[in-house]
């Protein structure tokens, strides 16, 4: 039987949910069990695939819940074949990426959690798009399994996701959350809550939030900057929550959690990638148990800015670590695939 359009998508359902619905069905409780494995361990999404089911439960659960709410429009894969890049579009047409990273023996998949985002930072392709919607917690959860059964063809298996792609993850806190939860449940899918990294905007409030439930996911704060008034000129939510108010709930995080934090800094030519730059983030960074993430910034058709010289990259990377500060240059890899946030649905 096909889906219906207005089926509820089933990684929209948590566990208990999904017994309490096999109970009106007058199923026994095993049956939730084997649907969840079938679903979440050995990756099925058609009706053949669960061979186990009679034939009229495999219909009824295939008719009320939708097992395939994104469709990938276009997959592009990198030269060296280790970047994939998938352009899904929504049920509403809305577009939205996901990536999957190939890098020695891990496999990191860059997912969104909303078509476009809300926050306007200037150097930021979806940003320049504006906020469309939030996505549910089954379509985050959906672009996860795309790819773990892509791998699975392979022999492999995601091991690390990063909410790095379209969106802004605290903006879209709760479905965010139980997005992990559902991927992080042992008896399901089953990863590690310390393999997923939540990168956030700084929305101060839900840092202290995600602080006080005192998880073993990694966060990452995208910084850019270290004057209120630069920092407003490239992320204009600086203006509700300033460099000051990030910081402080930053260092609650750190002592609520004991975790170490990241911080995100896009390296942009003549902006932000001084080495004078450089001696005042370690300033304020000065006693927390950090580390930054320095990224050559990705240029955007719609945005002046350009990545600063691989020297000058170099230069503010030991500038920190000479003050104390842990620091690593992420290449940008999938560059010439448009790999950068919300590119290829930019040009949808
Ligand atoms: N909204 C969240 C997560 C998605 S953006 C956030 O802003 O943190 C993920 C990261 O990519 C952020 O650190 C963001 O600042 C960075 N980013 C966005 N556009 C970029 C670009 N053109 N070049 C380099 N980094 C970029
Ligand atoms: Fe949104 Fe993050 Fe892009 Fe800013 S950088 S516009 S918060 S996705």
């Amino acid at each position: 039987m096909s889906n219906l359009n207005n089926a509820e998508l089933f990684y929209d359902l948590s566990y208990s949910k999904l017994e309490a619905v096999l109970a009106t069905w007058n199923q026994p409780s095993f049956r939730a069990h084997q649907i969840w494995q079938g679903v979440y361990q050995k990756l099925w999404h058609t009706p053949e695939q669960f061979t186990m089911l009679p034939k009229t439960l495999r219909e009824k659960l295939f008719s009320f819940f939708s097992f395939s709410s994104l469709t990938a429009n276009r997959v592009v894969t990198s030269p060296d074949q280790e970047t994939i890049k998938t352009l899904f579009i929504l049920p509403d047409d809305y577009a939205i990426e996901a990536v999957l990273m190939k890098y020695e023996q891990r496999r990191t998949l860059c997912i969104s959690t909303q078509a476009g985002c809300a926050m306007g930072c200037v150097f930021c392709a979806t940003g320049q798009m504006g906020f469309k919607r939030h996505l549910s917690a089954g379509e985050i959860v959906e672009q996860v399994l795309y790819y773990a059964r892509m791998l699975k063809l392979e022999d492999e298996k995601v091991t690390n996701i990063v909410l790095m792609g379209m969106g802004e993850p605290f903006h879209n806190y709760d479905a965010t959350l139980k997005a992990i939860d559902l991927l992080n449940d042992a008896n399901g899918f089953g990863l590690g809550a310390r393999r997923f990294t939540i990168s956030t905007v700084g929305l101060v409030p839900m840092i202290r939030k995600f602080a006080d439930e005192e998880r073993q996911i990694n966060l990452a704060i995208s910084l850019h900057a270290t004057t209120n008034e630069e920092r407003t000129s490239l992320l204009p939510i600086n203006k509700k929550y300033s460099i000051e108010q990030v910081l402080e709930a930053c260092r609650y995080y750190v002592t609520k959690t004991n975790r170490r934090i990241t911080f995100e800094w896009a390296l942009i030519a003549g902006k932000n990638d001084s080495e004078a730059t450089a001696k005042h983030l370690a300033h304020l960074l000065h006693g927390m148990l950090c580390h930054v993430n320095v990224i050559p910034l990705n240029p955007t058709s719609q945005s002046i800015y350009q990545p600063s010289s691989k020297e000058q990259t170099r230069l503010f990377q030991q500038t920190l670590e000479k003050a104390g500060i842990p620091c690593t240059i992420r290449l940008r890899r999938g560059i010439e695939i448009q790999a950068g946030c919300g590119q290829l649905a930019t040009r949808y």
